[in-house]
């Protein structure tokens, strides 16, 4: 694979979110190029003469930015991709409160708030509304989560046994979770429901939502089937498929003291985030014989739509504060790694 279109393949932007009360007395770090999506990043520790760092995405959305806007631009593109039968991925990736489930998810009820999802959703049935009438579609959903290495089925919780659903892999179907539910959706208001079902799965299995949702990925997974008679008569079928990846905190997770139950955690999720980095950086990179799918149940479970014909989006997210320089930092390096 040469290098530009491996490159073409995955997408890496940036997105910083608005100072919050509790900030606005440190103020912000962070600077945005528009233009030539550049991210300058000031050190508050730092005497004024040492150079700032500046890191360059493929686009980059300051706290000005409109949900829409990031739609439009980062993400449409793979969405039209998956409707014409390829595979797309977008993934949020962040440390806790920095927006990833506000960009994959925003707030439903205002159409100005609408996130990733929900636009997504709109796109593939307007587009289906429009479509020729000797296409026929079928519309796919199914949502679970990764947790410490263990997949959970959101729309069927109780499911399986306590070490969560296996993966299976065939000639067929690739690779995919054995016995996951899949949801036919007719409409908007059908897939959101599935949605609405599944977070409420999400947050009731959870003592507490924000430390859990900090510590799981959750996989939103959209298959578009089409069918069309083709000019030898006989019904030909594409298939699409979207997965939209809130994922789990990137933070450190082993903060000293942490011992025991909660440092094999830590290790976990820190394990399928470093996992994803290495394959996406091997994608990107395109001379890279071996991409090291294997490494994580995350990276596994979405191999078949990660390199060759799928396309990547990957949003990083950060907060603006001082408070939060290494982190800030560290998700920068992580996203330039990737691109
Ligand atoms: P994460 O999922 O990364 O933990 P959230 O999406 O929950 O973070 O965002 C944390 C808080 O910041 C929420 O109150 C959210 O509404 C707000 N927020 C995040 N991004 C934006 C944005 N671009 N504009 C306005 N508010 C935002
Ligand atoms: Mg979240």
């Amino acid at each position: 694979m040469s290098k530009s279109k491996s490159s073409e393949s995955v997408k890496v932007v940036v997105r910083c979110r608005p100072l919050n009360k509790k900030e606005e007395s440190n103020g912000g770090i962070i600077q945005m190029d528009l233009q030539v999506g550049q991210v300058i990043l000031r050190n508050p520790r730092a005497p004024i003469s040492e150079p700032q760092k500046t890191f360059t995405f493929d686009a980059v959305y300051d706290a000005s930015a409109k949900q829409r806007d990031l739609y439009d631009e980062s993400v449409r593109p793979l969405i039209d991709s998956v409707l014409a039968g390829f595979n797309g991925t977008i993934f949020a990736y962040g440390q806790t409160g920095t927006g990833k489930t506000y960009t994959m998810q925003g707030a439903w009820m205002d159409p100005e708030k609408r996130g990733v999802i929900p636009n997504a959703f709109d796109h593939i049935f307007t587009h289906i509304s429009r479509s020729q009438s000797d296409r026929q579609y079928l519309v796919r959903a199914s949502y679970l989560e990764i947790y410490l290495e263990e997949i959970r089925d959101l729309l069927d919780p109780n499911h399986g046994n306590s070490r969560g659903l296996e993966l299976r892999e065939s000639p067929e179907t690739g690779v995919h979770v054995r016995d996951l539910t899949s949801c036919v959706c007719k409409s908007i208001k059908e897939i959101e429901e599935v949605m609405n079902v599944g977070n409420q799965a999400r947050a009731v299995g959870a003592t507490d939502m924000n430390e859990h949702s900090s510590r799981s990925h959750a996989l939103f997974l959209i298959t578009v089937e089409c069918s069309q008679p083709g000019p030898d008569g006989r019904k030909h079928i594409r298939v699409g498929r979207l997965n939209l990846v809130d994922l789990a905190g990137s933070e450190r997770q082993a903060k000293t003291g942490v011992q025991g139950e909660r440092l094999k955690e830590a290790a976990k999720i820190n394990l399928s985030l470093s996992a994803l980095g290495n394959v996406i950086s091997a994608l990107a990179d395109g001379r890279s014989s071996h991409v090291p799918y294997r490494d994580s149940k995350l990276t596994r479970l979405l191999q078949d739509s990660l390199g060759g014909n799928a396309k990547t989006v990957m949003v990083a997210t950060l907060g603006p504060s001082s408070q939060h320089y290494d982190e800030t930092l560290t998700t920068l390096r992580y996203a330039n790694r990737a691109k």
